[in-house]
């Protein structure tokens, strides 16, 4: 059993920040993790500097008090860059904006592993490459910094050209809140492999899972307010979802009816899934690991190949239902 090791601080070390003294910071982009990264930043005694397009989220960061500027120029001031933009727009924006401006003992801090990963950014020599990734929402990482709640959060070094990245790191997690929830060590390569397996393998499970129900149930003669009411339209599954996540997979079994318990359990012995294991291994190691999937989201035609994918969803005949149902149930 592999097991992380886990940086926690409590909130009176929120404040120490050595690594960070007398380097500029700097959060390049203003949405929903750079607004709210820069302002756990400042409330930690670190006010960055905000690098933004001239648009709405660049009035906002003035709103919030802060002045930002082109990314360009703040990228080329700052010695530490909290890369916090899409990550589609991220490699392009790297190579002409960004990387210009980066000198040998700047950090680059990325919020998700895939680009670096999948060699998609070309930071020069010299450069520290890092990661602090929030696992969580970009309002919620600042409404839980806060209220001292927290948030998970996973670190890696990923380049240490300087020999100080680790320091580097743990100071922006910290500042940031994401320790407070404790900061699990992970790599790039962890972090972007298994958010695209959670999204490849487990999701399509969960929505192929629900589409069959409806399917069979529909089928059987049941009306499609009630199907659709019973799989998700109440709310109850996420409901269950959040009790999954305080008391535990098994544990929530407890808030259900016995008769539940045992049918459920009961029907989970009897699965079989060995073919269910067997397409998450090759969705993990074929599509994902390999690379393919990364190399195949980088071709220019895959964001057409993604608008026939949703039309196709928007025509199933769980989504047609879905729609009459909603607006049924509503009037
Ligand atoms: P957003 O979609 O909220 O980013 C919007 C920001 O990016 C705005 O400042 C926008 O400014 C700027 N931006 C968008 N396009 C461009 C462009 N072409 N050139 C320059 N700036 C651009 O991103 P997130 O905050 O969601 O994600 C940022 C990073 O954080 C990503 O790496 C993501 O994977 C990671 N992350 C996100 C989480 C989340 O919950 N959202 C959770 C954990 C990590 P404008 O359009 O004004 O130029």
């Amino acid at each position: 059993m592999a097991h992380a090791q886990i940086h926690h601080d409590d909130a009176a070390a929120i404040g120490e920040l050595e690594a960070l003294s007398g380097r500029t910071v700097a959060v390049l982009g203003f949405g929903n993790q750079g607004a709210a990264q820069a302002a756990n930043l400042r409330d930690s005694g670190v006010t960055p500097l905000v690098g933004n397009r001239d648009d709405g989220y660049a009035a906002a960061a003035a709103e919030e008090g802060f002045a930002p500027r082109p990314i360009a120029e703040v990228a080329f001031e700052a010695d530490v860059s909290l890369l916090l933009v899409p990550d589609e727009v991220q490699p392009d924006l790297v190579r002409a904006e960004i990387a210009p401006g980066l000198q040998a003992g700047d950090t680059l801090v990325v919020a998700s592993g895939y680009n670096w990963h999948f060699g998609l950014l070309e930071v020069p020599d010299g450069v520290d490459v890092v990661m602090v990734a929030p696992r969580m929402i970009g309002a919620a990482v600042r409404d839980r910094y806060v209220s001292r709640a927290g948030f998970p959060c996973f670190v890696s070094v990923e380049r240490d050209a300087t020999g100080r990245a680790w320091d580097t790191t743990l100071a922006i997690a910290r500042a940031i809140g994401g320790t407070l929830g404790g900061a699990v060590v992970s790599s790039a390569r962890e972090e972007a492999a298994l958010d695209l397996f959670s999204e490849q393998a487990v999701w399509p499970a969960v929505l192929a899972v629900l589409r069959t129900a409806h399917a069979v149930a529909v089928d059987a003669g049941f009306t499609e307010e009630a199907v659709l009411s019973e799989l998700y339209l109440s709310g109850e599954p996420a409901e269950v979802f959040d009790h999954v996540a305080r008391d535990g997979l098994f544990g929530q079994l407890g808030l259900h009816s016995r008769t539940s318990q045992y049918g459920q359990l009961r029907a989970l012995a009897a699965l079989d899934d060995a073919a269910q294991r067997d397409r998450f291994t090759a969705v993990l190691h074929d599509d994902i690991l390999s690379g393919a999937f990364a190399r195949e989201w980088s071709r220019p035609e895959a964001g057409e190949r993604l608008e026939a994918l949703r039309r196709e969803a928007d025509a199933s005949p769980i989504a047609a239902a879905e729609a009459t149902v909603r607006e049924r149930l509503r009037s």
